[in-house]
C-alpha cells in the first residue's frame, strides 16, 4: 500500500514537470515588445504550447500581436508575405515555412498555439516573431531546440 502511494506521488510529480516544460507563457504589450527574448523547446515534448497574452490596452486593429515560428532565414519572408493575409492572422495561407502560428489578439486578450516538435531540429536556428504589419523588427526572439 505504501509503495503504491509513493508511486502515485512520484507519478504525478513527473507528470507536472513534463507539462511545465512543454509550455511557455509569452506576453506582448502596447510598446510593441514581447517579454521574452528566448523560448526553449525540448524535443522530449511531442507537442509544445505557447500561451500568448496581450498585456496592453490598444485594440487589435492598432496593436495586434501573434506569435509565429519559422527558421531564422525564413522570418522576413514569412512576415512580408503575411502583410497581405489580414484575414488569416497575417500569415500566408498554407505557408510551408511556418512551423507554428497563433491567431492575432488585441489588448487584454489571450490565445495559445500548440504545435508538434517533430519539425524542429536540435541546434537549428529558429525565431519567434509577430507578423502584424511593422512588428517583426521589434517583436522577435530566438527559439532554442534541445533534446
Ligand atoms: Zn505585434
Amino acid at each position: 500500500m505504501k509503495k503504491l502511494l509513493l508511486a502515485t506521488i512520484f507519478g504525478s510529480m513527473s507528470a507536472f514537470a513534463y507539462s511545465a516544460e512543454c509550455t511557455v507563457d509569452l506576453s506582448g504589450n502596447d510598446q510593441m515588445k514581447y517579454d521574452l527574448s528566448e523560448i526553449t523547446i525540448s524535443k522530449s515534448c511531442k507537442e509544445f504550447t505557447i500561451n500568448l497574452k496581450h498585456s496592453g490596452a490598444l485594440p487589435i486593429t492598432a496593436m495586434g500581436h501573434n506569435v509565429v515560428i519559422s527558421k531564422a532565414t525564413d522570418k522576413l519572408g514569412v512576415a512580408t508575405d503575411g502583410i497581405a493575409a489580414k484575414d488569416n492572422n497575417y500569415v500566408k495561407v498554407d505557408d510551408a515555412r511556418v512551423l507554428a502560428a497563433s491567431k492575432v489578439v488585441g489588448g487584454g486578450e489571450s490565445t495559445s498555439v500548440t504545435f508538434s516538435t517533430a519539425d524542429f531540429a536540435v541546434g537549428g536556428d529558429y525565431d519567434f516573431f509577430c507578423t502584424f504589419p511593422g512588428h517583426v523588427a521589434l517583436m522577435t526572439g530566438k527559439v532554442i531546440v534541445k533534446d
